[in-house]
């Protein structure tokens, strides 16, 4: 008798995972612990017991993937391009100079780099400001998850209506993008008119975050108060009709801001190199949903001043971090951002820091059922860091980063 032996396809195998600790986000360090997940990186387990035969051992901390919270996209072609250390007004000055430069297709290659270059620094989330739609096709075979931020700019109030309809039609082309989410969002506490940020309320009604690029230079504060300095300057050399647009002299930027934007949304104040200790016990207690962002290595490539890092040294406080755009860093890697606050501020616990990195941004974008901490049924990324002194934990040069999952 003929035997007929039907071969079987076996399914494929989930992976396991060792290293000397796991930093899962949201439980206590785990000790030569083991992670298992699926071939789709979705996570199975993490466990304490006795270590699989099968698992790959590997030497450094597991921590799970991280959230780029501030990006621009779209400038990566600006790489190199600016000047550094020369001030906000004339980063400004020379990025419009050569912004529209550049061919659609240098544009598209160096956003393209940008991704890659996101994915192998073990980014798998950004929160991403967007101008124009330039970015679409990159975003649309991303594997990296995005939400778009649309942000506006408008100091002249009778032009609002116009520029609000431009970026609901944008910001309605990034939504149709599979699993993208996109948001209008105002550009800074300088540029936009009080109609502007009025009309913009009116847009937030669903749940969605809310960012906006705050303290960043002392340009904005005089401008603020009393329409001189640099941005003055600036706008009059732009064209630009600033005559309406109302002063605070009395007011921060931020203490002039936050009251225009809506309450019940996830709000993120990006940079806050200038902030002060008041003002974030103001802010926190005014918002539920605060959230600050820190791109250190933009502020010094612009300002070359780092924010008071220390003021934020508290688990109270939500901190992000971003990586700001190519035009003003030499890397999107926030493992680098981690290098430099560490740097200046060694008292920082590690765990914070990998906290601010994953799972506050994944929180502030609302996606914190898939991202930013290593737990059964999400699927976060995983990310080895390497050449770590385990006993101090500090993050310093001699730390390298691979994604393994
Ligand atoms: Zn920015």
């Amino acid at each position: 008798m003929i035997q007929l032996i039907l071969k079987t396809k076996s399914p494929p195998m989930n992976h396991l995972f060792s290293a000397d600790l796991i930093f899962s986000g949201n439980r206590p360090v785990i000790k030569n612990g083991w992670i298992e997940c699926n071939p789709e990186g979705k996570i199975i387990s993490i466990n304490e017991s006795a270590i699989p035969e099968n698992t790959k051992i590997l030497n450094g901390i597991i921590v799970p993937g991280f959230i780029n919270a501030h990006c621009h996209l779209e400038l990566s072609h600006l790489h190199g391009c600016i000047i550094e250390k020369q001030g906000m007004s004339a980063f400004i000055r020379s990025l419009f100079a050569q912004r529209f430069t550049f061919s659609e297709e240098e544009q598209l290659v160096a956003m393209q780099k940008s991704e890659d270059e996101m994915w192998r620094n073990g980014i798998v989330a950004v929160g991403d400001i967007s101008n124009f739609e330039n970015s679409f096709e990159v975003k649309r075979k991303s594997q990296l998850h995005y939400h778009t931020f649309v942000e506006v700019f408008g100091l002249d109030p009778r032009r609002a209506e116009e520029i609000i309809l431009k970026a609901k039609s944008l910001s309605e082309k990034f939504s149709s993008i599979e699993k993208h989410t996109s948001s209008l969002v105002p550009h800074a506490p300088y540029s936009v008119s009080d109609w502007l940020f009025e009309l913009l309320s009116a847009e937030y009604k669903k749940k969605v975050p809310i960012c906006i690029h705050m303290e960043e230079s002392i340009d904005e504060y005089q401008f603020c108060a009393d329409k001189t300095g640099p941005f003055a300057k600036l706008f009059s050399d732009f064209g630009l009709d600033y005559s309406l647009f109302k002063v605070t002299p009395d007011s921060t930027p931020l203490q002039r801001t936050l009251p225009k934007l809506v309450a019940s949304n996830n709000l993120l104040m990006v940079h806050n190199t200038y902030t002060n200790a008041e003002e974030i016990a103001w802010a926190t207690s005014q918002h539920e949903n605060f959230y600050w962002c820190l791109c250190p290595n933009a502020n010094q490539y612009i300002t070359n001043r780092l924010p008071n890092v220390n003021l934020f040294n508290n688990d109270q406080i939500k901190v992000t971090i971003g990586t700001d755009s190519l035009a003003s860093n030499h890397s999107l890697n926030i493992l680098d951002e981690l290098k430099t606050i560490q740097q200046s501020y060694p008292e920082i616990p590690f765990d914070r820091l990998i906290k601010w990195a994953t799972i506050n941004g994944a929180e502030f974008l609302g996606i914190e059922n898939v991202f930013g901490s290593i737990s059964e049924g999400k699927t976060p990324g995983l990310v080895l860091l390497e050449g770590i002194n385990m006993e101090s934990l500090i993050i310093n040069d001699s730390v390298k980063i691979r994604r393994i999952v």
